[in-house]
């Protein structure tokens, strides 16, 4: 049985690190993987997952407008599809994550999506809420705080290190960056 994961974390805790492993498994035993990355991601050359420990792969890219379902079925009428791994998968809309249990339900690929949990506010990013009410396994990829607590939640910074706590969602190339951090430190950010 076909099943639609969703790996989940904070940042920096090597989703596509395991996303990249989990491709090269597949391949190894004679499979197909099909890769997909958000084209908003700008920090490599588009259709590119690159893992901070230094590996990378080429990858189909998806917007908004992207039909999923669609592009995995052609994909399959012309060659073997074993399976889709997708990552930032964050930035998908409701109705894309509806496309992907299509391609689980409808098509019988296994879909394995990654992607962040909650934004620099706290709050649930719209693919990972639908994927978190849609998906059949949720897999917490675990990464730790300053403190070494678990960090489960994102912070965004700017160049002097300050939290920002106001802003939009995702802001693309800009001078901030980001630091996974525990609910406690989190609250200290950005609340307190
Ligand atoms: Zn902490």
């Amino acid at each position: 049985m076909a099943k639609l994961y969703f790996y989940y974390s904070a940042m920096n805790a090597g989703k596509s690190t395991v996303l990249l492993q989990s491709a090269y498994n597949y391949r190894e035993q004679g499979m197909q993987p099909l890769l997909f990355t958000a084209a908003i991601d700008d920090r490599f050359e588009q259709g590119k997952i690159a893992s901070r420990i230094g590996i990378n792969a080429q990858a189909e890219t998806f917007t908004k407008q992207t039909n999923l379902f669609d592009i995995i079925s052609k994909a399959r009428s012309n060659t073997n599809l074993d399976c889709i791994l997708l990552d930032e998968a964050q930035f998908l809309t409701e109705k894309q994550v509806y496309e992907l249990s299509e391609v689980v339900d409808k098509l019988s690929i296994p879909v394995l999506a990654f992607g962040i949990r909650t934004d620099f506010k706290g709050q649930l990013f719209e693919g990972s809420k639908a994927l978190l009410a849609w998906a059949d396994k949720l897999i917490e990829l675990k990464t730790v705080c300053h403190c070494g607590s678990k960090a489960t939640m994102v912070i965004r910074i700017d160049e002097q290190g300050n939290p920002i706590r106001e802003g939009e969602q995702i802001v693309i190339g800009g001078n901030s960056s980001y630091m996974s951090v525990c609910r406690k430190h989190f609250k200290e950010a950005v609340i307190d």
